[in-house]
This record gives C-alpha cells, structure tokens and sequence, in this order.
C-alpha cells in the first residue's frame, strides 16, 4: 500500500497533479490515499519533494522458502475429448522455460473419461501428467475444478502454474490464485524467465493496449499466468517421449458445489472459425463503406479462408463483432493474414502478430501494420484487391 508520512509532509499537491488514477490529494494541508483507487505504480512516490511518501509492499515469502517451490505446471485443458490447442501450446512453452530453470513440466488433467488423454500430453512436452478422472467433473464447475487443482498445488509446491485464458481459464485460474493467496497475470502474450532470482516474466497489453507490461510475483508462489490462445506455438508431437501418468483420487470435500449445470448449449456461429483459419483477411476502416467488405469477402473465398475485422469495422456495423481480432477480440495464428486498411493499432498487433505471412496493404507507407508484415503493398485497397482477385482467378483459370 501507499503509506504518507505526515510528520514529513507539507500539503504541496506534487502527489495530487502527478497521479493519474486521482488516488491522492490534499485534504487539511496533507496528502490523502484513496486506496482502493491507488495502482502502486510510484509515480507520486518519485516526485515527492519531501520524501514523504513509501510504498509499503506487502511481505512474501523468504527467498529460502521460494526455493521449496518447484516445476512448471500446465492446466490441461480437455473438452468433449480434444485437448484444446492452447494447451499444446503451454507444453512447448513450458518446456522452454523448464530447459532455463533446470526443472519438469508437469500436466495436471482433469475431467471425466479423459487418461487417454495423458499420453498424448507427455508427447507434447509433459514429464509427468496428474490425472483426476472422476465422474463428477464431467461437467465443468469452478467451484470443483478450482478447489482440486488448489489442493493439488497445496500438497506439491510448484513454482508455475500456467493455465490458457479460454473462457474456462478465465473463470476459475483466479479463485485458484486466490485459495493460494498468490497473484496472476491474465491473458499473457509472452512468458520468460529472469536468470538471476528464477522469476517468471508474465509480459500482457497494458493500459488499454497502449503498451507492454512485464509483470513478476517476487514475494508469493506459485507465480500463476494465463496465456491467450494462439500467441505462442505448438512444438510438433514426439511419439518417442516418455513420462509417468500419476492418478489422484479427489477427496470427496472437494467435490460439493453450490452451482448446478443445468444444460450446455453450444453457440451455433456461421462461417468457418476464425482461430483455426489458415487464411484470414481483415477488413480495417480503409475500406470507406460497407460494401467494399464485399472484396475482402471475395478474395477470402478464393483464398479458402475468411473474413476478418478491427475494432473500427465492427463498431462500423461492417461486420459482426465475432469477427474482431485483437484485444478484446480473437487471438488468431494463420498461415496467411492479409491486413487490408489496417493502420496496425497495437491492441490488433497483439491478436494477430503471431501468423506465419502478414501480408499489409495500406494506402500510408508510414501506417504501422507495416513495422509487421512480411510484405507490404503501399495504394487503396478498393484498387489493390480487385487486381489481387484478377490475378487469382486468372492462375486458376476461372
Ligand atoms: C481497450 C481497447 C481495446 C481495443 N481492442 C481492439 C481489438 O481487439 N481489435 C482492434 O482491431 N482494435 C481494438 N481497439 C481499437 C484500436 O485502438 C484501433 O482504433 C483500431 O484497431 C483501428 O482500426 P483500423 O485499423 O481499421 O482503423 P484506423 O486506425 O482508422 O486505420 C485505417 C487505416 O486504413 C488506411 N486507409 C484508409 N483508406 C484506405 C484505402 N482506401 N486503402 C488502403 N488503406 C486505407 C489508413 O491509412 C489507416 O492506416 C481497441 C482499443 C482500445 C482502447
């Protein structure tokens, strides 16, 4: 917490103007915390002429009981029968961390029917896999799911827990956090490990996307992340790995629940789905009007792929929102992404700037999409993709 020494203050009002998030003032000649307002970020703390501010951070562990804490845990995700891809992805990341840390990579799997499933884990990079196979996590509750990975986690000490910021790691990765009483970063776009005191680097868009924030627990374990799907890559499976499938029996206290699922009702959405696509065109606000999205539609036709948007087209009415790559949109990871009146915001950069081809096409030759892509097309789009379409159909002879 900020903490004002109000023996040393004189009530200038430094804190007051410098503070963005207006979490201090002045009140009776001395500076007034608003806690609950304040984002620790020292600003105030820096520019106090008078020394009389600190920031009070709150005590951890010991550095000797940091060290009790140990291997890379990955949460497994695993619906109706397929492990989800951002799993995948976790492994090959942890792996990669595990190499710097000089530890193991474990799976914890949880669900009903799914030990087949742990093989295929150790495949992609897992040492060992913990599996809890009960009929009760059938379907997926926080309550229960959280409150056994919690146990788990309680009894084995790791010193990361990575799970994927899918719509299930969003909802019950924080009341793990919390039952641990460590922190978590959410929807991380990069993870590395500082050599020196073995932290986790939890790097994700900050201050609306403005910029990249690199975050570290230093004081609590297990350093906990979730990761947007998509952002980082799946290392091939290795048919040759080998590795220990360890079964759990879940104590029936952790099974009770509050939250009754009463049925699962699977979104019906036309088209093909953006974050498998092999091929994505996205229609920006160059395209003026709406219907110049007809061109992006048929160039991702041809393409075998689809359609879609920045934040500017969607809040257009161009196209529907599910179409938003970005942010507060979709994390998508094709092999061609063709950027079509697209200025290159940083909140789109991190939901596509994983994709193997970027291929920019902006009538600005300084538009920042450019500082991306792998090729750059400088002219309208209203004239580019038509000749782009010609080109197309003429080697294909239709
Ligand atoms: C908290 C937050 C979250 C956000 N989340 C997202 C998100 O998830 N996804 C997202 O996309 N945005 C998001 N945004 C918005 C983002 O900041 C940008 O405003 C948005 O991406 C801009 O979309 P755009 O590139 O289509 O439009 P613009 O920035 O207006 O760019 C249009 C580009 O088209 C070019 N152009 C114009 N006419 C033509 C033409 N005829 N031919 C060729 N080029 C042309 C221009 O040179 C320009 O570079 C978010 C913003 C905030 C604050």
């Amino acid at each position: 917490m900020l903490k004002v020494d109000t023996e040393k203050c004189t009530g200038c009002g430094e804190c007051e103007e410098s503070c963005t998030f207006e979490a201090i003032f002045v009140e009776d000649e001395v500076a007034v915390v608003n806690q609950d307002a304040c984002t620790l970020c020292g600003i105030c703390v820096d520019g106090c002429p008078e020394g009389a501010l600190e920031l009070h951070v709150e005590e951890g562990l010991l550095a000797a009981d940091l060290s009790s804490w140990k291997g890379i845990w990955v949460v497994a995700e695993c619906r109706s029968g397929v492990l989800a891809p951002v799993t995948l992805e976790l492994l090959a990341k942890s792996r990669e961390l595990a190499g710097e840390l000089g530890t193991e990579v474990t799976a914890v799997l949880m669900g009903h029917e799914i030990e087949s499933k742990a093989q295929e884990l150790i495949f992609y990079g897992a040492d060992r896999v913990l599996v809890v196979n009960h009929p009760e996590l059938a379907t997926f509750t926080d309550e229960v799911y959280g409150n056994i990975l919690a146990d788990l986690a309680k009894k084995e000490n790791p010193e990361i827990i990575l799970a994927g910021a899918t719509a299930m790691g969003r909802s019950y990765i924080p009341r793990v956090a919390t039952i641990l009483e460590t922190g978590l970063t959410a929807d991380c776009t990069g993870l590395d490990i500082r050599a020196e005191d073995r932290a986790l680097l939890q790097t994700r868009p900050a201050f609306g996307g403005n910029l990249l924030a690199t975050i570290v627990c230093p004081g609590h374990r297990p350093q906990m992340a979730t990761v947007r799907p998509h952002v980082m890559r799946a290392d091939a499976p290795d048919p040759g790995r080998k590795g220990d499938v360890i079964r759990i029996l879940p104590g029936e206290e952790l099974l009770s629940h509050r939250v009754q699922v009463l049925e699962s009702v699977k979104e019906q959405a036309e088209g093909p789905n953006l974050s498998e696509a092999d091929v994505i065109v996205t229609a920006g606000r160059g395209f003026e009007q709406e219907k110049n999205v007809e061109l992006a539609r048929e160039l991702a036709d041809l393409l075998g792929g689809t359609v879609g948007a920045t934040r500017a087209a969607v809040d257009a009415g161009w196209l529907p929102g599910r179409t938003q790559i970005g942010q507060t949109g979709v994390t998508v990871s094709p092999k061609l992404y063709m950027a079509c009146g697209v200025s290159g915001a940083i909140q789109h950069i991190v939901g596509m700037q994983g994709s193997a081809i970027i291929v920019a096409i902006n009538k600005d030759a300084e538009a920042p999409i450019f500082d991306v892509a792998t090729y750059g097309l400088v002219g309208d789009v209203k004239e580019i993709l038509p000749l782009l379409i010609q080109r197309i159909q003429k080697e294909r002879g239709s």
